[in-house]
């Protein structure tokens, strides 16, 4: 019998995919061919395709493979879901293959259509395989509609803020904003927002004596931080079904596509901006696990934003003859009394611009869903990964493929972005006005200037004429902000209240 001669063809759809790079679908095949004596001709590649949505006659690297003037009795793929994910197109590809005498052939699978009898074998496991998919697929979807027409669920500790209260729309409980507590809550997410630490948040709390979660003793960071952790902020509802560890799951409710179910009646921010603030307090955590001399030199009004232009290094804080300062660590120029000669500079230039971190990008129509489809799909990619068991997985990939196939639609529709301030005061000066501690002030400096640069100057005292020709400023200001619409009469008033 002649050697057999064989093309590769392989498939990737989107970069992200967690699935088997096109290098590795190539070697695979190829230590199959090399393992059975069969000559590799031509290797055919379709990248940035997804299956579900390109049937292989419409992909170039299949059709060149068709076209192709090469002769070949089999077509390796690694697996074949790499042709094709639906029974039809699977077919249709192998008929045209047949066409021109060669079979599929695949390196994973238990297919083999260049004899009669893998033929028959691979078309019988084709069609189970899609009533399956589709059958845990619509099992996903019917389990979670179920879940959502049963009510809103309310399980566990009433978080603080909330209260639970009888559903008005039929039985059991719901959740709502308890008047009494909830204000206390929107102040830490304000504080927090505008830079000011958990630490002074918990000060604050006490100071305006609000109820503690007991409603005795005093607050304590790890309370405030899960208060500010709690899905309910962003009118999500925690949802950990079977989890029997001790430890509180972070999974939410989420609708038969996967996205999380956000009751905005509850909610008191946005899901990104509560995204955003958690991921800020992981920022967090880990800086305070600096040692205390690092924080102590890290809590001044410019530290860290002040540069030798000489060296371009940065200048640490410290004295110089007694009075506070920079100095450069390489070139030893040093600058003191200057920090109100930057703020003054900073309030001239910057003062009655838009502050442009209490801007919120408003994405509309597919764009706005894109942030959770991604947020959710690497959940999804770890949880596949620790799935305990084969069905458990089965799950999971049917939900990712839902979410892909959602992904794609959301992506094709246009995307639209507004700009819209989220506060009543907007403008940098405002805010600096109403600052009233180091850290809050910072953050408003954070916002503007990436760094001063300081140029050596002729010691001794000068005037803050003479300081601020030291001083040379790199502002932070993202051009591409598109036009900023004024906030409404409802953000007025809902500000004012
Ligand atoms: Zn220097």
């Amino acid at each position: 019998m002649p050697t057999r001669r064989c093309a590769i063809y392989v498939r990737i759809s989107v970069a992200q995919e967690a699935s088997v790079s096109m290098d590795r679908q190539v070697e695979a095949a190829e230590q199959y061919a090399a393992a059975r004596g069969w000559t590799v001709v031509e290797v055919f590649r379709d990248e940035g395709v997804s299956a579900t949505h390109n049937k292989p006659e419409n992909r170039a690297g299949w059709r060149a493979l068709l076209e192709s003037n090469e002769k070949f009795d089999a077509v390796l793929v690694w697996k074949i879901d790499r042709l094709a994910r639906r029974v039809l197109d699977f077919l249709h590809a192998d008929e045209s293959l047949q066409a021109r005498g060669a079979g599929i052939v695949a390196v994973e699978d238990p297919v083999d259509m260049t004899t009669a009898q893998g033929r028959a074998f691979a078309q019988i496991l084709a069609v189970f395989g899609e009533m399956e998919a589709e059958s845990i697929r619509a099992r996903v979807k019917a389990a979670r509609t179920h879940l959502l027409r049963s009510g809103r669920v309310v399980g566990g500790t009433v978080p603080y803020g909330w209260k639970s209260t009888p559903n008005p729309d039929g039985g059991g409980y719901v959740l709502a904003q308890d008047p009494d507590r909830i204000d206390h809550v929107r102040g830490m997410v304000d504080r927090v927002l505008g830079g000011a630490s958990v630490y002074s948040t918990v000060q604050w709390l006490d100071e305006v004596g609000a109820p503690t979660p007991t409603g005795k003793g005093d607050w304590i960071y790890s309370t405030v931080e899960r208060i500010l952790r709690h899905p309910v902020l962003a009118g999500m509802v925690p949802f950990n079904p079977g989890n029997t560890t001790k430890a509180r799951g972070t999974d939410v409710l989420r609708d038969a596509d996967g996205l999380p179910v956000v009751d905005e009646s509850i909610a008191i921010m946005p899901v990104g901006e509560w995204r955003a603030m958690v991921n800020s307090l992981d920022e967090r955590a880990t800086a305070q696990s600096l040692p205390r001399a690092l924080r102590a030199k890290t809590s001044g009004l410019l530290s860290g934003l002040v540069y030798c232009a000489d060296c371009e290094t940065r200048m640490h804080r410290g004295t110089t003859q007694g009075r506070p300062g920079y100095s450069c660590p390489s070139c030893h120029q040093s600058i003191t009394n200057f920090e109100h000669v930057v703020v003054d500079e900073f309030l001239r230039q910057k003062g009655e611009r838009v502050r442009w971190s209490v801007i919120e990008e408003v994405h509309e129509g597919g764009a706005a869903l894109l942030p959770e489809i991604e947020h959710r799909l690497d959940e999804l990619d770890d949880l596949i990964r620790l799935a305990p068991d084969r069905q458990a997985r089965q799950t999971l990939q049917a939900e990712q493929g839902n979410l892909l196939d959602l992904r794609d639609d959301k992506r094709a529709e246009t995307p639209n972005v507004r700009y819209v301030p989220t506060r009543g005061t907007q403008a940098f000066g405002d805010d600096w006005t109403e600052a009233e501690t180091v850290e809050r002030k910072r953050a408003i400096l954070d916002d503007a200037m990436e760094r001063v640069w300081v140029r050596r100057g002729r010691p001794g005292r000068r005037t803050d004429a003479q300081v601020l020709a030291r001083l040379t400023f790199d502002w932070k200001m993202p051009d591409d902000l598109g036009p900023i619409e004024p906030p409404s009469d409802k953000d007025l008033a809902d500000w004012a209240k």
